[in-house]
């Protein structure tokens, strides 16, 4: 099968990078297998369809395999499963296997597929993840990418404290030959810890900025400690927002006044560079507190910059209101949970347009992305109104996921693929309306995923659960929520 699929698979021309990917190709091939179309090009046996290779996992030896050349078209008589009686009974859970197998009602190709991403293909960067799995960021890293933020100045943040800051220490390591001077004090070398946090310079300025949020720092203290939670416990929210602000702003204009000095000469100046931090300061704050000229009760910063704790920007919103049909109409709304695999489920309720209660539903899923449960959710949503002829049905969902794959069922993850295309293609026939809502119009449908995630077995309530009394209530009196943006 390998010499197949990688006829199959999108490989480069032999090039070095495709001389690589040939080295590490065993260990990427345990993710390739293929997925049923018409079953013309899988060999029933022998091919990875089912997770691994059913000669293998019934362990028969090689010789045996070589003689095993059924297709799996074999198996299938009008785009169902036909499987011998005898197979069946000798083999009860292998067919039980096979038949949870959607088939594609449109003929279509069998398709090879890795396994390991959610799309089924394999470009460059999933192979490479999957042999060097990333590991998560450092902690501090969420706090130096923020809207009140200017890029420029992330930049220079995230390099200094990755060590990736062009001082002469840097460049001296690199081999470099210069004579290093720290342009702030001019008595030191310069180095990056140097620069940065114990020039007496730049000490100073922290020890300024540490007075004014009144924060003590133990010895030892390194830069990048100036983001930990537990250093910060004696801030409220918006001063540690605003110590995130002013830390990236003081390294930023460390390093601007350390290149101006170097490239265009002149010496250090503490007055002038306190203005061009503040200055700095006030171009980042501006953008998420509104400007107070009131005395403040919180840290001396506030009062300095001139903003107010307790005035940040008013937060823009939009107004979710769940709406009825039309008359003659059902509505659905469907949603997914997701927490982990084993804490997965999906739910659904049915209204009319006096948004009475006509039915609902939730289950278990196990499942390895949250998108599958959302997807899940739709098509058992599809499901019962074709079983009640519950039509003209209109669909919410809270998943623009799922509105794009409605226009594009071929990028729907490869579990579901061929099930969510059958479903698209049922949809189409029928008189269905789909649309978005933001989740916080969603919530009788959220509860019925969570409590999918929760239960073991599938439910279907007739009438209203004592769980869904008051998320429902809300929706009947078309209680208006707002989603802050
Ligand atoms: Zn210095």
């Amino acid at each position: 099968m390998l010499g197949r699929c990688l006829s199959c698979v999108h490989l480069y021309q032999f090039s070095a990078r495709s001389v690589c990917l040939k080295k590490l190709w065993p260990r990427l091939s345990e993710g390739v297998q293929w997925l049923v179309g018409n079953g013309n090009s899988i060999r029933f046996w022998r091919d990875n369809w089912l997770g691994e290779t059913i000669a293998s996992s019934l362990n028969y030896v090689q010789e045996v395999q070589k003689l095993l050349n059924d297709k799996v078209s074999c198996f299938i008589a009008n785009g169902r499963w036909n499987l011998p009686s005898s197979f069946c009974r000798t083999l009860p859970t292998l067919a039980q296997s096979i038949h949870s197998i959607e088939l594609p009602e449109e003929p279509s190709p069998d398709q090879v597929i890795w396994s390991e991403t959610a799309s089924g293909s394999l470009t460059s960067s999933d192979a490479y993840n999957a042999l060097d799995p990333p590991t998560p960021g450092p902690s501090w890293c969420k706090h130096i990418w923020h809207a009140a933020i200017q890029p420029r100045k992330s930049v220079t943040t995230w390099k200094v404290l990755h060590g990736k800051i062009q001082t002469d220490d840097f460049l001296q390591i690199r081999g470099t030959c210069l004579c290093s001077r720290c342009l702030l004090c001019g008595s030191n070398s310069e180095s990056r810890i140097h620069l940065f946090q114990t020039c007496e310079i730049a000490s100073s300025l922290w020890h300024w900025l540490r007075h004014l949020f009144r924060l003590r720092f133990p010895p030892g203290t390194s830069l990048r400690d100036f983001f930990l939670d537990n250093l910060l416990s004696s801030l409220d929210y918006s001063s540690r927002l605003l110590w995130y602000i002013v830390v990236c702003n003081l390294l930023w204009c460390i390093w601007q006044e350390r290149n101006k000095i170097k490239f265009d000469g002149g010496t250090f100046c503490l007055p002038r560079f306190k203005q061009f931090f503040t200055l700095s300061l006030r171009e980042s704050v501006r953008l998420i507190f509104a400007s107070s000229s009131r005395a403040s009760t919180a840290a001396p910063i506030f009062g300095l910059l001139g903003i107010s704790p307790l005035r940040p920007m008013a937060p823009r919103y939009i107004p979710v209101t769940w709406t009825p049909p039309p008359e003659n109409w059902f509505k659905a709304n469907s949603d997914g949970s997701f927490r982990d695999p084993n804490h997965a489920g999906f739910g659904g309720i049915f209204r009319n347009s006096e948004a009475a209660f006509l039915g609902a539903f939730s289950c278990k899923a196990i499942v390895p992305w949250a998108i599958d449960t959302e997807l899940l959710a739709v098509m058992a949503v599809v499901k019962v109104a074709r079983d009640r002829n519950w039509f003209p049905l209109w669909l919410e969902t809270d998943s623009m996921l799922v509105m794009h794959y409605l226009k594009n069922p071929s990028r729907v993850p490869w579990r579901l693929r061929t099930r969510w295309k059958n479903c698209v293609a049922s949809i189409s026939q029928l008189q269905v309306h789909i649309s978005h809502i933001y989740r916080e119009g969603n919530r009788v449908a959220d509860k019925l995923a969570n409590f999918g995630a929760t239960n073991d077995n599938p439910t279907w309530w007739d009438s209203i659960p004592p769980f869904l009394l008051s998320s429902f209530g809300h929706d009947y009196s078309a209680q208006m929520d707002y989603r802050f943006r």
